[in-house]
C-alpha cells in the first residue's frame, strides 16, 4: 500500500507519491496540484477545502478560515458557521481532502503518510500535526523537516548527492532560510532562521497600499470586504509580474486603476528586502558557513517565483539560485520521495535520513542567587542529530528535601521561565543531605521530534524508582477518549462530493465577483449565477456543464 507525502502548508498544501523512483504530484478535483489550505462550512453543513473555501473567505468570512497552521499546537479556537474547531481539526479537513484525492488517483485506500513541518516547529506543533493526521484517519509514519525535503529533491534533480544547500523558502506568510548538509547519505539541517511574519502576503499589501496612496484613499480604514478585494487584486497583479514586466491593477467596483511594473515593485518592497537579508545572514552566521561553502541555493515557496526576489538574491548572494522544480512544489516532491523511501521501494537507494533537533532540551536547576528564577541545564543540545538519547545526573539542592520537581524545558534562554515548558515530573525522594540524592535523568528524542523523559532515583538500590513521561504540553494533548469523541464529531462532517466541486467553485467565484463589482457587470454575474442554480435544481448535467463553461468564460473576462 502506498505511503503518501504531504506538504501541509500555511497557504497551500500538496500531496505527492513516489512512483518508479519519481515524485508524482497528485491533482485535486479541479486538476490543480496546489490546494489552498482553507476550510469553509457551507449552507448544508458540508466542508469545502481548497479553492472553493478560499473564494468563500471573501464572500462568507464567518464560515471560513485559512492560515490556521500558524496556530498549530495552541489552544486557539476558530468558529466557522457557529461551530468551534481547533487548528488541528481544520488541518485534518485539509488532510482528509488530500487523502481522498490521493485514493482516487491511486485507486486504493491510503492510510499512511509522511508530512512535512517547518524545521523550527517545536514539540507541541509536531504533536499537533500528528494529531491532525489521526483526526483525518491517517497514520503519520513520520514527520520530516521542510528544508530536508527540499534539499533531498534538489540533490536528486542536480544529481549531486553531496553538498551544502541554502534553502530559501518564501511562502505566503513565512520566510524560512536553512543551511542543509547532505553528505554520505545523511541529510542534516545545520542552521535555521526565519521570519514568520514575512511572506508573499506582504508584497500584496505593499501593492495595495501603493494603490490606495495613488488614489488618495486610506488603506487602513477600508472595510473588511474591500480590503480583501483589493488584496486579491494586488496578488493577481503580483503574479502577473512573474510572467511579464508590467501590468495594471483594475478595481472594477471602485472604477479605479493603476499601472504596476517590476521596477516599481522592487522599490515598494525595499523594507521587505532588508528583512529577507537579515534572515539569510542569521542562517549563514549560525551555520558557521561562508557563502563560498554553499554549493547550491535552492528556491522554494510560491513567492520565490517573483523575479524581484530571484534578482535580489542573485545580487545579494552573488550567485544564480537554482530552481529545481516549480518552487511551490519542491517540498511536496521531496516529501513524496521520503514517503517512497519509507515504503522501501526497490528503485530507491536506501538512504539514512537524519534530522536535527532545532532546540536545546533540558531541565530546571536551582538558582541559589534568585530562587524564583531557576536556570536551564541542557540535557540534549540544539543541533544534535536525531534520534538521540542523553543521560544526565542531578542531586538534591537542599538538606532533607522530600520532593524534586523536574521541569522539562525547550529553548535557548538562560532562565527556564523564558523557555517553553513541556511538562514536569514529580519525584518523592528520601530526605538526605544536600548533594546525596542521585537522580538519573534520561532524555530520548525520536526521529519525529517527540521527547520521552525518564527520571530514576538511584540514591539507594533498594529504593530505586523510575517515572517516565512522553512529552508535549499536557494541556494541549488530547486523551484517547477525547480523541475518539472528537473523531466521532468530525466524522459527521462530510467533505463536499467530488462531482459537485467544479459547480461549487464557479458559484463561489461568482459570488465573490458579485460582491466585488457593481452595475451592469454585477447584473450579468447575477444572471449567470441564477442559470447555474436553475441547472443544478433541474439536475440537468448537460445544461449545467454548458452554464459552467459560459460562466467561467464570463468570469475570466471580468477578471
Ligand atoms: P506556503 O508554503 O506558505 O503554504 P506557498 O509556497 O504555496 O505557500 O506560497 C504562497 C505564496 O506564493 C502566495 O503569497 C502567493 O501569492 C505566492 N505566489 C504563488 N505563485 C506566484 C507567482 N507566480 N508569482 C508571485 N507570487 C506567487
Ligand atoms: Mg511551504
Amino acid at each position: 500500500m502506498a505511503i503518501i507525502g504531504i506538504d501541509l502548508g500555511t497557504t497551500n498544501s500538496l500531496v505527492c507519491v513516489c512512483q518508479e523512483g519519481k515524485a508524482v504530484l497528485i491533482p485535486n478535483a479541479l486538476g490543480e496540484t496546489l490546494t489552498p489550505s482553507a476550510v469553509s462550512v457551507d449552507e448544508s453543513g458540508e466542508i469545502c477545502v481548497g479553492a472553493v473555501a478560499k473564494e468563500r473567505l471573501i464572500s462568507h468570512p464567518q464560515a471560513s478560515a485559512a492560515s490556521f497552521k500558524r496556530y498549530m499546537g495552541t489552544n486557539k479556537v476558530f468558529t466557522l458557521a457557529g461551530k468551534d474547531f481547533t487548528p488541528q481539526e481544520l488541518s485534518s479537513f485539509v488532510l482528509r481532502q488530500l487523502k481522498e484525492d490521493a485514493e482516487r488517483f491511486l485507486g486504493e485506500d491510503v492510510t499512511e503518510a509522511v508530512i512535512s513541518v517547518p524545521a523550527y516547529f517545536n514539540d507541541n506543533q509536531r504533536y499537533a500535526t500528528k494529531e491532525a493526521g489521526k483526526l483525518a484517519g491517517i497514520h503519520v509514519e513520520r514527520l520530516v523537516n521542510e528544508p530536508s525535503a527540499a534539499a533531498l529533491m534538489a540533490s536528486r534533480i542536480s544529481g549531486e548527492e553531496e553538498g551544502t544547500y541554502l534553502v530559501f523558502d518564501f511562502g505566503g506568510g513565512t520566510l524560512d532560510v536553512s543551511v542543509v548538509d547532505y553528505f554520505d547519505n545523511v541529510i542534516e539541517i545545520v542552521a535555521v532562521s526565519g521570519d514568520n511574519r514575512l511572506g508573499g502576503d506582504d508584497f500584496d499589501e505593499v501593492i495595495a497600499r501603493s494603490f490606495c496612496a495613488h488614489h488618495h484613499m486610506d488603506y487602513d480604514s477600508l472595510d473588511r470586504q474591500k480590503k480583501a478585494s483589493l488584496l486579491r487584486l494586488s496578488e493577481k497583479c503580483k503574479k502577473e509580474l512573474t510572467g511579464q514586466d508590467e501590468t495594471e491593477i483594475v478595481w472594477e467596483a471602485e472604477d479605479k486603476r493603476m499601472p504596476m511594473n517590476n521596477l516599481l515593485l522592487a522599490g515598494l518592497g525595499q523594507n521587505l528586502f532588508d528583512r529577507i537579508s537579515q534572515v539569510i545572514n542569521t542562517a549563514l552566521r549560525d551555520s558557521a558557513r561562508s557563502l563560498d561553502e554553499v554549493d547550491e541555493i535552492v528556491l522554494v515557496g510560491g513567492s520565490s517565483k517573483m523575479p524581484v526576489i530571484s534578482l535580489y538574491l542573485q545580487t545579494q548572494l552573488k550567485r544564480k539560485p537554482s530552481m529545481v522544480a516549480s518552487p511551490d512544489e519542491v517540498v511536496a516532491m521531496g516529501v513524496g520521495i521520503y514517503a517512497g523511501i519509507k515504503e522501501r521501494k526497490q528503485d530507491i537507494r536506501d538512504l539514512v535520513l537524519t534530522d536535527i533537533c532545532p532546540f536545546t532540551l533540558g531541565i530546571n536547576v536551582v538558582n541559589y542567587v534568585d530562587e524564583d528564577k531557576p536556570v536551564m541545564s541542557a540535557v540534549i543540545e540544539r543541533n544534535s542529530t536525531l534520534p538521540c538519547s542523553k543521560t544526565a545526573w542531578y542531586s538534591n539542592a537542599y538538606d532533607y528535601q522530600k520532593k524534586i520537581t523536574v521541569g522539562i524545558y525547550q529553548g535557548e534562554a538562560f532562565y527556564c521561565n523564558d523557555n517553553l515548558k513541556l511538562g514536569e515530573i514529580n519525584m518523592k525522594i528520601r530526605p538526605v543531605k544536600e548533594g546525596d540524592t542521585r537522580l538519573k535523568v534520561c532524555f530520548t528524542y525520536d526521529i519525529n521530534g517527540i521527547l520521552e523523559v525518564e527520571v530514576t532515583d538511584c540514591t539507594e538500590p533498594e529504593s530505586e524508582q523510575t517515572k517516565r513521561k512522553v512529552l508535549v504540553s499536557e494541556n494541549l494533548r488530547l486523551s484517547e477518549e477525547e480523541l475518539e469523541r472528537r473523531l466521532e464529531v468530525l466524522r459527521t462532517y462530510k467533505l463536499m462530493p467530488r462531482g459537485g466541486i467544479r459547480a461549487k467553485m464557479v458559484m463561489a467565484r461568482g459570488e465573490r465577483l458579485y460582491a466585488q463589482t457593481l452595475g451592469a457587470r454585477r447584473q450579468e454575474i447575477a444572471m449567470v449565477l441564477g442559470q447555474i442554480q436553475q441547472a443544478i435544481a433541474d439536475g440537468n448535467d448537460k445544461q449545467l456543464n454548458e452554464c459552467l463553461r459560459m460562466a467561467e468564460e464570463i468570469f475570466d473576462r471580468l477578471e
